[in-house]
């Protein structure tokens, strides 16, 4: 397929913001996409391979200045200055190809194969000279591009395509393209999307005309899914009317979600991320192998840090590390030891268990795990339908330095990558937020050449958006002591993700994911969310959690609300 169809069907999408009409365009330029040209679906997506797949184009926007400048024949430094003016280097290339005349005379052919191959290889590359060889490989593709081409291809590169796709969009769209626009099809698209993680795979049968084929698309050992999370409630008493009675009540345990697969001897661990973290984690390849029966399975998990010497358990951020960290693995397994609580599963000896009750799963969990203590476990659960024991149970949750507790109905079905009522998790009031980092400041006197003050950033949920909510320094130097994230080495990890500099500030794109509490919030004209946060605090990298997992506007719209109440009343 030529790409020029890819970057007019782009072009058009980002030209209609409404949802109906995205899905209109799209639905169209599915029905034209041959079978043998499936894969453009990952390019659609901004993507060279499902979901899943660790390897991402991940271009910094210094790379893509280079490239820019080298595929138009100018300095570097005119890049700059036009991306100081226009806010993003795919305009930036359109506009300065439109001013040098260049391959906008006649048609471009390029094709998205060859966008494909020549992406495909950029992950590839290790080793001395990667640097030339990925420039030369973009900047073939950007001479042969026409303007509007060579604009989509920058915004792939750098993973920002601003065409305002979402994949509940895609679903539709694929819907109605093969089958009808009604919402049993679209529901069942989207249950195959989450099953399979593989939008081409879906599509692909979907092309083939056949629902019931899409409906048999199946979880696959080695492919992370997207977990299913829960709904907040704030007593007992309200969990209980939303799970029913009994129900299960289990230890909110504060660690991060571990996904473990098993197929013959091969055990693969992942984040609900969907990072591959096995290498991280030899010791719980070993527990799985050791302790759990069975040849093949999907468990899901929360490990857990705890003290060595006084195997008292410890929060989350402590043991963040043994998921960032890819050496000293043999040291840290020592330092950090982690236990691991099953308390799901989704697979088991070939099927998948995603339709089967709680109840049955967590039966079958206790049949095939042998309890190891320290090692790995079934998460602790009671089993009752009886609000003082449940409260009990609780109280002693927190007492065993757990966050609180979940509450799970025992007939519900495992539901991928959605956030329902049929789990809650109870924990007690706490200020806090997930946010990302969408904003930073070099400091001052001993912190110059640091970034030292970082601007936070919640999600509009409705447009996918990313609202400023506030700024925050505070909390830094008692994450160095407990994590080991200093000022330095934030950025060191934010650097490559600046787009714009100005002075002492720098925008960045959002990707790295922070916890922090906060005393109050309040409304603000200063941020684009109408909110800001009163004496924010960062408690945690959470980077175990993906960006479309971080607090919405509308979760901070509830907080505020919530707070006013609280005040009012005591
Ligand atoms: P929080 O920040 O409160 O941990 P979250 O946004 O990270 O919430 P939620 O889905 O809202 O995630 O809360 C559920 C999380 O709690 C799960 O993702 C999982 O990591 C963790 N968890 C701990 N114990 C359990 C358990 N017994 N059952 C299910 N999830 C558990």
């Amino acid at each position: 397929m030529l790409y020029r169809k890819l970057a007019e069907f782009y072009k058009e999408a980002s030209e209609n913001p409404s949802r109906l009409k995205k899905t209109e365009i799209l639905a169209k330029f599915l029905g034209e996409i041959h079978e043998s040209d499936k894969e453009v679906l990952y390019l659609l997506l901004g993507d060279i391979y499902p979901e899943y797949s660790e390897k991402k184009i991940g271009i910094s926007s210094q790379l893509a200045i280079k490239a820019i400048s080298k595929s138009i024949g100018t300095e570097n430094s005119e890049v700059v200055r036009e991306w100081k003016k226009l806010g993003d280097l795919g305009l930036v290339i359109e506009m300065l190809k439109k001013k040098k005349r260049q391959a906008t005379l006649g048609k471009s052919d390029l094709t998205t194969q060859k966008v494909l191959e020549n992406f495909r290889k950029l992950p590839e590359l290790e080793g001395k000279g990667t640097v030339e060889k990925k420039l030369s490989l973009i900047v073939e593709l950007l001479t042969s591009a026409s303007d509007i081409e060579a604009l989509y291809l920058v915004r792939t590169l750098i993973g920002d395509l601003r065409i305002g796709l979402k994949e509940s969009t895609i679903k539709e769209a694929i819907a109605s393209a093969f089958f009808s626009s009604d919402k049993e099809s679209a529901k069942k698209i989207q249950d195959a999307i989450d099953r399979s993680n593989d939008i081409v795979k879906v599509f692909e049968m979907a092309k083939r005309g056949k629902l019931n084929e899409i409906e048999n698309v199946s979880l696959e050992i080695g492919k992370p899914i997207k977990v299913m999370l829960a709904q907040k409630a704030k007593t007992i008493e309200e969990g209980f009317e939303a799970v029913g009675k009994p129900c299960a009540v289990e230890y909110k345990y504060d660690g991060f979600r571990m996904l473990i697969h098993k197929k013959g001897d091969d055990v693969i661990l992942f984040t609900r991320r969907l990072e591959n973290v096995t290498k991280q984690f030899p010791e719980v390849v070993d527990y799985v192998k050791k302790y759990v029966g069975g040849k093949s399975f999907i468990l899901d998990s929360e490990a857990v840090g705890f003290d060595k010497k006084t195997k008292e358990y410890k929060p989350f951020q402590e043991i963040s590390q043994r998921i960032r960290r890819k050496y000293d693995i043999e040291k840290l397994r020592e330092e950090l030891p982690v236990e691991v609580n099953v308390f799901d599963m989704i697979y088991y000896e070939g099927k998948s268990l995603l339709n089967e009750p709680f109840e049955k799963r967590t039966a079958l969990i206790k049949k095939i795990l042998k309890d190891q203590r320290y090692k790995i476990i079934r998460a602790k659960q009671l089993i009752t339908g009886d609000e003082k024991k449940a409260k009990e149970f609780y109280k002693q949750a927190l007492k065993d330095r757990q966050e609180g507790v979940m509450m799970k109905n025992l007939g519900s079905i495992y539901q991928p990558g959605s956030r329902v009522g049929f789990m809650l998790k109870i924990k007690p009031a706490e200020n806090d937020l997930d946010l990302a980092i969408v904003g930073a400041e070099f400091g001052a006197g001993k912190r110059s050449g640091w970034l030292s003050s970082f601007i936070l950033a919640c999600k509009d949920e409705k447009s996918g958006k990313f609202l400023e909510i506030g700024k925050v320094g505070t909390g830094i130097k008692e994450l160095a002591e407990s994590e080991g994230t200093s000022f330095e080495e934030l950025t060191k990890m934010i650097k490559p993700l600046i787009e714009k500099e100005d002075g002492k500030s720098v925008k960045i794109k959002p990707k790295i994911v922070v916890a922090v509490t906060y005393q109050e919030i309040q409304r603000s004209p200063t941020y684009n969310s109408g909110f800001a946060l009163r004496f924010p605090r960062f408690t945690a990298l959470r980077v175990d959690k993906p960006l479309s997992e971080i607090t919405t506007l509308r979760e901070v719209e509830k907080d505020y609300e919530k707070q006013k109440r609280n005040f009012r009343y005591g």
